[in-house]
């Protein structure tokens, strides 16, 4: 009897161990890596991929996020040359190296912004440029009107759209390892867009007056998020039929708020399940704002998606400087304890050994898995 009583006490105690031990429990621990920081030339640019690979095993990551371009996706289609590191594929051999070391790669990328000139879309069609308001008002300085930008493509177009969609499902036939896409900042990077002639004129016909006389009020804001709504719902659509256990997932600011006039509308994506997960940037050196600002965003919206919190190693308030080890490691603890379900670093360039070392040390001893999406755990259980 009194054995009993022993192995009862002994099980209740690992039990309890079990379900309080934070180290086991699934987590997203995941790095934005550059592909484009990847050396062009092969030898040296495999070698960086290796070390990089290596450095994210160590601290015991397993979610990458590569950042991938339009561009980069034409360049390995053979449209491009300009790009050195895709005439040897870095993104293909990346992923290889992290999903080898047991790592999930979901592709990093921006159907808005970060484009150029040579995009693939503007190639395919130029009337899909965004474009901002200061082409058109000249500056009151200098009574001049900005040249032409070329670094956004304004999703109200429909065959735009499609055209990125089918470039993103292209990429996931060329990497069947990518099992997702993570969606940076999905909408504008800037306020004074967007001033096409679809978006003047729909503006003009739905509210009855010029978008210029209120480019940030509240009808710009609601007309922006019509097209960025369109793209992730279409997308989500499409993941999900070819494969439902692709994942999407997005980031951006740590307040919804004040990311709607910018069209990016993801509280509501979530609200109508589209994503996965969120990541919020959250790029400060003090962990009470963390704490606060992880706080806010989960509390908008835990109940709808996952959050992770992403930060900065060197963070714009102390930059040129970096986050110590230390302070790194601080700051993962700040995020679980607010109750995020991930943190995502920024970025795998400035991510160095030593950082790798302590997270290996402190609080990333345990390997985990990420968790599993929310619609995926309800139905296997
Ligand atoms: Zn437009």
């Amino acid at each position: 009897m009194r054995i009993a009583v022993f192995f009862l006490f002994v099980f209740t105690v690992c039990a309890m161990i079990r379900a309080q031990g934070p180290a086991t429990k699934p987590e997203t621990r995941a790095i934005w890596a550059h592909v484009s920081q990847i050396d062009g030339d092969p030898a040296k640019g495999k070698a960086q991929i290796q070390q990089w690979a290596d450095r994210f095993a160590r601290a015991n990551l397993n979610v990458i996020y590569p950042w991938v371009e339009s561009n980069y996706l034409a360049a390995v289609e053979q449209t491009d040359p300009s790009i050195a590191n895709a005439k040897w594929d870095a993104l293909g051999e990346l992923t290889r190296a992290c999903v080898e070391r047991g790592m999930q790669v979901q592709a990093w990328y921006s159907f808005t912004y970060y484009k150029t000139r040579t995009s693939p879309e503007f190639t395919a069609n130029p009337a899909w440029r965004a474009v901002r308001l200061d082409e058109l008002v000249p500056d009151p300085q200098t009574g001049k009107v900005h040249p032409e930008w070329w670094s956004d493509v304004c999703p109200m177009h429909p065959q735009g759209r499609e055209f990125q969609i089918n470039l993103l499902l292209r990429m996931l036939d060329r990497y069947p390892q990518i099992n997702g896409i993570h969606v940076e900042e999905p909408g504008f990077g800037y306020r004074g867009n967007c001033f096409c002639v679809l978006c003047q004129e729909l503006f003009r016909k739905v509210y009855g007056f010029d978008q210029n006389v209120a480019p940030d009020g509240p009808e710009a804001t609601e007309l922006k998020t019509l097209g960025t709504t369109a793209f992730m719902r279409v997308l989500r659509e499409r993941l999900l039929k070819r494969d439902p256990n692709l994942v999407m997932t997005a980031n951006g600011g740590y307040n919804w708020r004040g990311e709607r006039v910018l069209g990016r509308d993801w509280a509501r994506w979530a609200g109508y399940g589209w994503l996965d997960g969120y990541a919020a940037q959250i790029y400060v050196d003090k962990p009470e704002l963390l704490d606060q600002r992880t706080r806010l965003t989960i509390g908008d919206l835990a109940k709808d998606c996952q959050v992770s919190i992403g930060f900065d190693f060197s963070p714009p308030s102390i930059r040129p400087k970096s986050l110590t080890s230390e302070q790194v490691c601080r700051f993962v603890d700040v995020i679980r304890g607010a109750g995020a379900e991930g943190v995502v670093f920024f970025h795998a360039g400035i991510f160095t050994d030593e950082y790798a070392e302590a997270l290996r040390a402190g609080p990333m001893k345990e390997k985990v898995p990420p968790p599993k999406p929310r619609r995926l755990a309800e139905k296997t259980g």
